[in-house]
């Protein structure tokens, strides 16, 4: 296909159909920059683009943390795909199988039978999912930390928690639902950890019988180390903030097993806990499995530098679901975060279109500059381009970045507005977990009624 469009030209190659697998991050930015460079293409039905992802919107995930304290509504840190693309079509389902070689992917839709979609490029853009290990118990309390879904939930059962102990006479019911156990010192456990903390923290001004110190949250972590993203001497400095907060901060414990909810961990320890975050990193969508393209040592798509699929050809891939080598750092690979992330994408559609014109591609050159993270309102650590900073500047920061990341400048004012309303009139501190479960009043409605 290469060397025919090298020979011929795109002039000759009509209705190019670029298949993008998921539209997170790596999918939404592609499209975006596709959108815009190939308007001509897209317009004359000489390309045309289509994104396959289960939901509708794309998440901005580094703000998981803050919309699960309550700082940010749900709605205002997702970028809704249809609005944002329109020069794109949008199919939401699952791909549950790749087939390269006869170029169709089995697209699974929300509702009715799978059916094939054939393509000429494809971007593996599918991220990826807890990893997670065969520890018992895990699915009785055990929850991610990846989706808006989870977060909500988690903010609702924190403070429905609170309610349940407030409301109690036993006092083993209290403490059991007081303690809250994250299993993983990343980013994401870290980050969401000391918002939710500091959420709760927060919430017990308006509770008469719940003290901040009768709240226990315990950090369990296998290395002995935490938040390695901002380098050892600020993972230090983090590791002293959460345990001068009360936080529990176990290094190098694993979870044994959580089974009905009584938390066993390696160094000996047994408690009880409603609520378990598993943030114990993270490994490639499974569809990958289901695919005749090749797979590296750690399961992930075998990606060239040129962010394509090794030995293949229309096959490109980045983010979460790829091994992308970095050459900035020989033999190593690049990370899976959104700062890898963005950037890929943008040189991800740059070598299709030099691919579909049959021009050389060029390599994904990035060197980590380094990360910022939210520690709970106004604290923050941060240690980019060497700069190193704590406290109120690091959250400051943190906050100033990630606005100016977050796609649309609709959902910038969004988000500036949630903040200011939450600084003037303090985050909102209610549990609405009764959306989980919309029927059950009906239902109770319906069983009373008399025949
Ligand atoms: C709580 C949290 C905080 C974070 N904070 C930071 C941060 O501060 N800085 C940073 O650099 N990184 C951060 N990250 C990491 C960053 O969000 C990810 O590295 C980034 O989202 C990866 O982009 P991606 O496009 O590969 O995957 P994603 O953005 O996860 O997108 C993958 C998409 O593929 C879809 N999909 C999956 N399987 C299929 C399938 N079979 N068919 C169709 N679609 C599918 C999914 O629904 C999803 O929409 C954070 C992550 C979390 C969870």
């Amino acid at each position: 296909m290469l060397s025919q469009a090298f020979h011929e030209g795109w002039g000759r190659r009509m209705n190019q159909h670029i298949l993008i697998v998921g539209g997170g991050y790596v999918g939404l930015y592609t499209a975006l920059r596709l959108q815009r460079k190939l308007h001509r293409e897209l317009r004359s039905g000489e390309a045309r683009i289509t994104i396959i992802d289960p939901q509708s919107y794309m998440t901005y995930q580094p703000f998981l943390p803050e919309a699960a304290a309550g700082n940010l509504s749900p709605r205002h840190m997702v970028a809704p795909l249809r609005r944002i693309l329109p020069k794109a079509r949008i199919l939401n389902g699952m791909v549950t199988k790749i087939d390269h070689a006869g170029r169709t992917v089995t697209f699974q839709p929300a509702e009715g039978e799978p059916r094939q979609v054939a393509y000429d490029v494809i971007v593996m853009a599918a991220g990826s999912i807890s990893r997670t290990l065969p520890i018992p118990g895990l699915t009785d309390i055990g929850i991610g930390f990846k989706t808006v879904g989870e977060a909500i939930a988690l903010r609702n059962r924190v403070l429905h928690l609170l309610d349940v102990a407030e409301s109690t006479d036993d006092p083993e019911v209290r403490r059991r639902a007081l303690t809250f156990v994250v299993v993983g010192a990343g980013f994401a456990g870290v980050e969401a950890l000391a918002e939710l903390e500091d959420m709760a923290k927060h919430s017990t001004r308006y509770y008469r019988n719940i003290q901040p110190s009768d709240i226990r949250w315990v950090l369990v972590e296998a290395t002995n180390r935490v938040l390695p993203e901002v380098g050892p001497e600020m993972g230090k400095w983090t590791l002293e903030q959460l345990r001068e907060r009360g936080i529990d901060v176990k290094l190098d414990t694993r979870l044994e097993s959580c089974e009905g909810g009584r938390v066993v961990l390696s160094d000996g320890s047994e408690f009880d806990a409603e609520t378990l975050v598993w943030t114990a990193g993270v490994k490639p969508s499974p569809v990958v499995n289901d695919s005749d393209l090749p797979l590296d040592e750690r399961g992930r798509i075998k990606a060239t530098a040129m962010l394509t699929v090794a030995g293949t050809q229309g096959a490109f891939a980045a983010g979460d679901a790829a091994g992308v080598p970095d050459v900035t750092n020989p033999g190593q690979y690049c990370a899976p975060n959104a700062q890898h992330a963005v950037r890929q994408a943008k040189v991800l559609a740059d070598n299709i279109i030099r691919h579909l014109r049959g021009q050389e591609l060029v390599e994904y050159r990035h060197k980590y500059v380094g990360s910022v993270a939210g520690l709970g309102l106004h604290q923050g650590v941060a240690n980019v381009y060497g700069v190193k900073l704590r406290g109120f500047p690091a959250w400051f920061m943190h906050r100033t970045y990630h606005l100016s990341r977050v796609p649309t400048l609709n959902r910038k004012v969004r988000v500036v507005v949630d903040w200011t309303l939450a600084l003037f009139f303090k985050r909102e501190t209610i549990s609405l977990g009764e959306m989980e479960h919309p029927r059950e009043g009906f239902r109770a409605a319906v069983a009373t009624t008399r025949r």
